[in-house]
């Protein structure tokens, strides 16, 4: 008998859960909808092609893989931090930004939490609803408190804004609001720069801090600077806040793991000592963050033809999903006869759309059609390419009606 007897089995994700069913279905209509990672139009995984030439120059200099400092390699987070400010911006001028690279998004926002955890005791961290579904389970797992502010209003397919205004007033003074800096998972729904204006109205009155989760840089409208309109608006501020990057889908580094966290603090001496902390924390939890994409991020970013090449290709990638929304849209409008208005397909953004199907409806699609998504609606139009709109716009149809 083992010793590990007590150990029951743990649920599946429900994310990798949906590719799993995929790969087992035998079906050649099958769709899978699930996977948040850019597929190209023939529905095939994608390596950017200034990725390939970034490493290939690797190659030929024979960079060595030693360990790099706890904090990550200076030359990345150089880069990462002025990608995500703008490198004229005054919080790095000023250096007060405490940038650790750390394990791509998720092992960003894992170290914030243990960062919250250990020097915010009791705090809590406000989250959308719904939310990327990690969220909770990082908090959870870091002992940080946390609840919801109301995000997506069914009625409308879209943002409610009263009640996540509400909400985050509702909070306790100085509690963590956790955003999707641009392309929000899994709605596709983002507050337009009017609004960002009074969520950081309600946030600096209350005194809380803004979290912002940034996976999606560039990925959403094609450009990095448009995309990160959001952080830079409340940095403009003087608030004092936090990002979690990722390039995981900017640059389809998903499993290099390379991201970063961002602490700005009001005083460089403040942003001195949250690093020194956040290095604290690394070091316990997996010494340093890997080299390899780092090197291909830095190395991209300070070369000019490199990082035109990566900017085009985030233009195309960020295209394709946008023909493929359109198509979408047109194809349920010409065949759904009831009048529905499907045109919120049109109004979300990014890798992923809210269809407002239910969990039935959405169990239809999979037992029924094939179509393998994520119950709570959520379709990746990353997995979608304009020969299967039709197809897909047929199941949904019959799904929703
Ligand atoms: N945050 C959001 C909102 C995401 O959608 C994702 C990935 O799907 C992540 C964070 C983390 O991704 P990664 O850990 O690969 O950077």
């Amino acid at each position: 008998v083992s010793r590990f007897e007590g150990i029951t089995m743990a649920p599946p994700d429900p994310i990798l859960g949906v590719s799993e069913a995929f790969k087992a279905d035998t079906d050649e209509k099958k769709l899978n909808l699930g996977v948040g990672a850019y597929r190209t139009e023939e529905l095939q995984p994608y390596v950017l092609k200034v990725v390939e030439k970034a490493e290939n120059l690797m190659l030929e200099r024979g960079e060595n893989k030693e360990y790099l400092p706890i904090e990550g390699l200076a030359a990345f987070n150089k880069a990462t931090a002025e990608l995500l400010f703008g490198a004229d911006n005054p919080v790095i001028k000023q250096q007060r930004v405490a940038t650790v690279q750390s394990l791509s998004g998720t092992g960003s926002l894992r170290l914030a939490a243990a960062l919250i955890e250990r020097y915010f005791p009791g705090a809590k961290v406000l989250i959308s609803s719904p939310t990327w579904g990690n969220h909770k389970n990082i908090f959870d797992d870091a002992r940080v408190p946390w609840s919801e502010y109301r995000y997506y209003d069914p009625k409308t397919v879209g943002l409610d804004f009263e009640g996540m205004i509400a909400d985050i007033k509702d909070a306790p003074e100085g509690s963590f609001i956790l955003l999707h800096g641009c392309a929000h998972n899994p709605t596709g729904i983002d507050p337009n720069p009017e609004q960002w204006e009074k969520i950081a109205n309600v946030i600096q009155k209350k005194n809380h801090i803004p979290f912002f989760d940034v996976a999606y840089q560039g990925f959403a409208s094609g450009s990095l600077d448009a995309d990160a309109g959001s952080v830079r608006l409340f940095a403009a501020r003087g608030m004092e806040l936090l990002v979690a990057q990722s390039y995981s889908k900017n640059l389809g580094l998903y499993a290099e793991r390379i991201g970063a966290i961002n602490v700005v603090c009001s005083t460089a001496d403040a942003a001195t000592r949250v690093k020194s902390q956040l290095k604290q924390l690394a070091r316990l939890m997996y010494s340093n963050p890997p080299v390899h994409g780092a090197k291909i991020v830095a190395n991209i970013v300070s070369d000019p033809a490199l990082f035109n090449d990566w900017k085009a290709e985030m233009e195309m990638m960020a295209g394709r999903i946008k023909n493929v929304r359109q198509k979408l849209n047109d194809s349920l409008s010409a065949k759904d006869k009831s009048g529905k208005d499907w045109s919120f397909i049109l109004k979300q953004i990014g890798m992923f759309s809210f269809t407002g199907l239910s969990k039935t409806q959405s169990e239809n699609m999979t037992n029924k059609w094939h179509v393998y998504m994520t119950k709570d609606g959520r379709i990746s139009l990353a997995g979608l390419n304009l020969a299967k709109c039709e197809y897909l716009a047929d199941a949904i149809v019959d799904s929703y009606h």
